[in-house]
């Protein structure tokens, strides 16, 4: 006898979508999306795609037709739940158009709740394009299997981020003057946020209000001087294998 071919196939065009999602439902699709997966693709009627909403996990959809401009598209199936994003905050300066950009993309690969752009004051960036950013973690999302978009907070000045900081998330600050090893104070199971200044550091008044924040702990990424990006990739990186979901066997 054959094998059962796995179903739906490891190529499935998997999609984010704004509209909540449920069994049975139609969901019509446009824009670039539609043109994505009607030209790019070429699906047919009867094709499967994978589709997720960030609110009720992922779904089994086909197409039901494909006009010039639009699909339609009917769920058959719930293929998984939304998943639980383990509690972990970015809170980066905002750095240049390309490298926030990969910032963003691979805070959400690797695995991030939400991301927060803080303005210091050597931020050199001043006008930060949320749409795009958010496009980018949507298309990281769609690609790496994510079913919860990480969160996209409002730019914030850093004073007001110290001063109404959540008692109850550690806040591990990547000072490149030097702290404790990250892997050593990442916990299993507590709310934390990761704070990465701009590429020209943090002044040494911004890092002494940091370090007085309750809670705050100031840690080191080793001995060399990181890129600020290089730097947010690794810190995830290093919490997620020592306090994230990187800590048991998965997929
Ligand atoms: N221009 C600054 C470096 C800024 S690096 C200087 O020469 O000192 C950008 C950011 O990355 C820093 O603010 C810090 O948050 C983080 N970073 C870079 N290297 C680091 C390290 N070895 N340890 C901890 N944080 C680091």
């Amino acid at each position: 006898m054959p094998a059962t071919p796995a179903w739906p196939p490891a190529s499935t065009p998997r999609l984010f979508v704004e509209t909540p999602l449920s069994d049975g439902a139609s969901v019509p699709i446009e824009g670039a999306a539609a043109n994505y997966l009607g030209n790019v693709m070429r699906l047919k009627a009867g094709d499967p795609v994978r589709l997720f909403d960030d609110q009720t996990g992922e779904w089994l959809a086909t197409v039901a037709d494909v006009g010039k401009r639009a699909l339609r598209l009917t769920i058959t199936a719930q293929l998984s739940a939304r998943e639980d994003v383990p509690d972990l905050w970015l809170v980066a300066a905002p750095i240049k158009k390309g490298r926030i950009d990969w910032v963003a993309e691979k805070a959400c690969e690797l695995g991030v709740a939400r991301l927060v752009p803080v303005i210091t004051r050597r931020t050199i960036v001043d006008k930060l394009n949320s749409e795009r950013l958010r496009a980018h973690m949507i298309e990281a999302a769609e690609q790496c299997g994510r079913t919860a978009l990480p969160a996209l907070a409002e730019p914030v000045k850093l004073d007001a981020l110290l001063r109404d900081w959540p008692a109850d998330r550690t806040l591990l600050f990547a000072d490149e003057a030097g702290g404790v090893p990250l892997a050593q104070v990442a916990k299993p199971g507590s709310p934390a946020a990761i704070l990465i200044g701009p590429e020209g550091g943090f002044t040494d008044e911004e890092r002494a209000a940091i370090r007085a924040v309750p809670g705050a702990i100031g840690m080191s990424l080793g001995p060399r001087i990181l890129r600020a990006e290089t730097a947010a990739a690794a810190a995830i990186a290093i919490w997620m294998a020592a306090a994230g979901d990187w800590r048991s066997e998965s997929r």
